[in-house]
């Protein structure tokens, strides 16, 4: 076998639990180290050592990323009351993804592998589409109250020198419901940064939506920020990529979208990118094929699939039976973040290497052998292996295409 190849910066690389945490060593194993001189810089993230560390582990993490510029993630458990339980936890730890996303303060990408023969339901779809949801304020962050009586809402904004400004809401006349929801520009800006820069990156166009007619302030302003960070600071970057930036209203994003033939990055708002990203991750086949990444406005990378651990499997795996859970979204994260590694540190083999790998598990699916998920979507011949089977397939694959 030829040398390996060299790495000069290390990848932040983030373990994680269960069924995932097997599957990222059996990839490590089978088809990185093999071939790479890896080089990371590792944090447990493990709910385990989360635990032990009061979760500093995954603030460490987090600043590392800072620091080298990208990480790879495996998914995490988000303990809730019963992993509290099952883990003997001091505490319900928050969301991993949560906390890194608030020091990185970025913007999740999501976008789907696409193989031949797993048709998506929308026939016209033969290009990804991605989707990047704004994950800060609007009705998650929103304020709400039930109406039982008459009387009138305000909104009411009182500066900090006690000046107030009110609008009526509503004159209630019997019962009813009111919310009350913000957003602040400066996470839209950082929102528009992350969507315009990932654009760039991928040479791909920017498709962005509101309802800007109906809401003349508050999705105004998303539309208004957008443009101003356009026209200042990307569109001569953009022509220069010859990709464009999009606006339209939500609506008729919608219908174009169903239309499209893909190949564009869907910016949504946080409701709208809840809602889109399930839609658009359920038409294209199923979440094991869906890759993410976490982009900060500064240029942080984070990549990871967008499932979790795959507790089901784990817990059969436990008992001694054999699995074939679908390691390909996050084969997919380390590519990309290995890709991205040798695109920063001018490693051109490190760039081939992601590219052939990435070709060989799609090679490995379209000849009909792939994971037990895969084959309840798939046309045409196919034979069901499980996990370690299928990373040999790839690996065979690899190895052919590398000689
Ligand atoms: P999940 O791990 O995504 O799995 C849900 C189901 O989807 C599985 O039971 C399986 O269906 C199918 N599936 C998902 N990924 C698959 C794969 N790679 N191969 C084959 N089938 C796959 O979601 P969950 O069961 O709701 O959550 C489990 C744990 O993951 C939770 O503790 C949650 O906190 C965590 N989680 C973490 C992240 C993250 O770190 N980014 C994201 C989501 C959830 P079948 O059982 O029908 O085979
Ligand atoms: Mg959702």
């Amino acid at each position: 076998m030829a040398e390996k190849i060299q790495m000069k910066v290390p990848l932040v690389e983030m373990d994680g639990d269960e069924m995932t945490r097997v599957i990222w060593q059996q990839i490590k194993d089978i088809l990185l180290t093999p071939y790479i001189d890896l080089k990371t810089e590792y944090y447990d993230l493990g709910l385990k050592k989360r635990d032990e560390t009061n979760d500093q582990i995954t603030i460490q993490a987090a600043e590392a990323t800072k620091k080298y510029g990208v990480a790879v993630k495996c998914a995490t458990i988000t303990p809730n009351a019963q992993r509290v339980k099952e883990y003997n936890l001091k505490q319900m730890w928050k969301s991993p993804n949560g906390t890194i996303r608030a020091i990185l303060d970025g913007t999740v990408f999501r976008t789907p592998i696409i193989v031949k023969n797993i048709k998506p339901f929308v026939k016209t779809w033969d290009k990804p589409i991605t989707i990047a949801r704004h994950a800060y304020g609007d009705i998650y962050k929103g304020v709400e109250m039930k109406i039982n009586t008459k009387g009138k809402a305000e909104l009411i904004f009182t500066d900090q020198d006690g000046h107030v400004t009110k609008e009526v809401i509503h004159d209630f006349d019997g019962s009813g419901i009111i919310m009350g929801m913000y957003n602040l520009n400066k996470s839209i800006e950082s929102f528009a940064r992350a969507c315009f820069n990932y654009a760039l990156d991928q040479r791909q166009d920017l498709w962005f939506a509101t309802k800007d007619t109906i809401s003349k302030k508050y999705h105004h302003t998303f539309k208004d920020i957008f443009q101003e960070i356009y026209e200042k600071e990307y569109h001569d970057k953009f022509s220069a990529a010859g990709i464009e930036y999009f606006y339209t209203l939500i609506d008729d994003a919608v219908a174009r979208v169903i239309r499209s033939s893909g190949g564009f990055i869907w910016a949504c708002k946080n409701y709208d990118g809840d809602v889109m990203s399930d839609m658009i991750a359920a038409a294209f086949g199923s979440l094991a094929m869906m890759k993410s990444v976490l982009v900060s406005p500064e240029g942080y990378y984070e990549y990871e699939a967008a499932h979790g651990t795959v507790t089901r499997h784990y817990y059969q795996y436990l008992k001694g039976q054999e699995t074939s859970t679908n390691p390909v979204a996050t084969l997919f994260a380390w590519t990309s973040a290995l890709r991205k590694r040798g695109e920063l540190d001018g490693i051109n083999e490190l760039v081939q290497f992601s590219d052939k790998l990435e070709q060989a598990a799609i090679d490995t699916i379209e000849a009909g052998i792939m994971t037990k998920d895969l084959a309840l979507l798939a046309k045409g011949d196919k034979k069901v292996v499980n996990t370690g089977e299928f990373l040999e397939e790839i690996n065979a694959r690899l190895e052919h295409g590398t000689r």
